[in-house]
């Protein structure tokens, strides 16, 4: 091992300009925004980094593919709005989620509702709204019929398979093996044929095999897997498969080292899927649902400088956001290894001094950093400070009443 190796760095974040030494987000100055937006801390997700996201993905991908913004990543209200006009769908994961979908003025028959436990509650719904429903177990789809004969409204399904392969270098798995989500391939046509008996409107099947991936041979070898195993399937359903979603795991680089996902080969592969459809399963719909890689780049989290203090020769810039408000910044949803976000100087972006700072929360744990031991332009108390890819999973994933801090705010520039 050569001893000057250079430490991995941080993919660039090219999204976001800088004009007279400040970040630029939505085209604003960051400490113009922070006066704008009333208060720090703040997510703050930008509408044109959304529009050229959904650009670039429409110039990758064959044009026939469908395209669907999966919204747990980010929820928000005007957010998810803005997104309806932009994607060919939306999938939810709540009853709370399709509420906001319906809002959107998304057609709800572009509306699928995925996700294990779903209640009676949700899945009656989802059946009044005539939305998709990613039919889980066997008891949904007994559920559902007799929603369907109480209410003569005929249940839209589609089954969602876990399959009998993984994701491989996925950062979270979500299908083979045992699973939480979804019924197992080879349950599959007992499922089928009692959705059949049950009168259920079956339209296709739901293969999701996992999230967060930079490898586009992966992501190739998943959707070529799920195809596969759907036509297989295909052949046991009660008719024939009109809409065919292939999941999508499309990951964004949040670590040094990491370097965005290439959608060349998954464009050509895709291409050749819509292909053989054409002849295998004439007719459907095929589609692909993102979550991050649509507006986890569209997102920054802006927070303040409110002390500054040495320790024994390491700086801290204690900040008035943490944890509580960015969980997964902080390394505490999921990630095994901590590692550092992109964060910067969101208001000394052309400054060339720096120095090696840790940024850490108001709140009373360790666990409250947001940026270890960086390579940061100087800053002092009244700075702001800026954690890149923040658009997914931020402000709904964060414990936000923990240790009863002010809360965050969202707005969409
Ligand atoms: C979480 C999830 C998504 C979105 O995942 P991303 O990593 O944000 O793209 C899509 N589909 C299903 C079924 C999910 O559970």
């Amino acid at each position: 091992m050569s001893e000057t190796r250079q430490p991995p760095k941080h993919a660039p974040q090219s999204h976001y300009p800088v004009e007279g030494n400040e970040l630029l987000i939505g085209g604003i100055p960051a400490s113009r925004l922070a006066a704008r937006v009333g208060q720090t801390p703040f997510y703050a997700y930008d509408r044109s980094v959304l529009g050229r996201r959904v650009q670039e993905l429409r110039t990758a991908l064959p044009q026939a593919l469908s395209l669907h913004y999966a919204m747990k990543a980010n929820p928000m209200p005007a957010l998810v709005g803005h997104m309806a006009g932009l994607v060919d769908g939306l999938d939810v994961a709540s009853g709370r989620e399709l509420r906001v979908a319906l809002d959107s003025g998304m057609n709800p028959q572009h509306i699928s509702f995925a996700g294990p436990g779903k209640s009676e509650v949700e899945l009656t719904q989802a059946v009044a709204t005539g939305v998709l429903l990613n039919v889980e177990s066997f008891r949904e789809a007994r559920e559902l019929a007799r929603i369907g004969e109480r209410s003569g409204w005929t249940p839209r399904v589609a089954v969602r398979v876990n399959p009998d392969f993984e994701l491989k270098s996925s950062g979270m798995k979500m299908g083979g093996g045992p699973k939480q989500f979804g019924v197992d391939a080879e349950q599959v046509p007992a499922l089928l044929a009692e959705i059949g008996q049950l009168g259920l409107g079956f339209e296709g099947f739901h293969l999701y095999a996992g999230s967060q991936n930079l490898k586009a041979e992966s992501i190739v070898e998943a959707q070529q897997k799920s195809f596969e195993l759907a036509l297989r399937l295909a052949a046991d359903a009660p008719r024939a498969v009109t809409t065919l979603n292939l999941g999508g795991g499309f990951g964004i680089p949040y670590f040094p080292g990491e370097t965005p996902l290439q959608l060349a080969p998954i464009g050509d592969n895709l291409a050749t899927i819509l292909d053989r459809a054409a002849t295998a399963l004439p007719g459907a719909e095929i589609v692909i649902e993102l979550g991050r890689y649509l507006v986890g780049e569209a997102g920054v989290y802006v927070c303040r400088v409110v002390d500054k203090k040495v320790s024994r020769g390491h700086t801290y810039l204690v900040v008035d956001g943490g944890l509580h408000h960015h969980l997964a910044a902080s390394g505490n949803f999921g990630q095994v290894i901590r590692k550092n976000y992109p964060v910067a100087i969101a208001t000394r972006m052309d400054s060339t001094a720096t120095e090696q700072a840790s940024v850490v929360g108001p709140l009373c744990t360790p666990l409250d950093l947001l940026g270890e031991r960086m390579e940061l332009a100087t800053a002092e108390p009244g700075d702001l400070v800026a954690v890149f890819q923040s658009g997914a999973y931020g402000y709904t994933a964060s414990p936000r009443d923990f240790l009863s801090q002010p809360q965050p705010v969202e707005v969409l520039v």
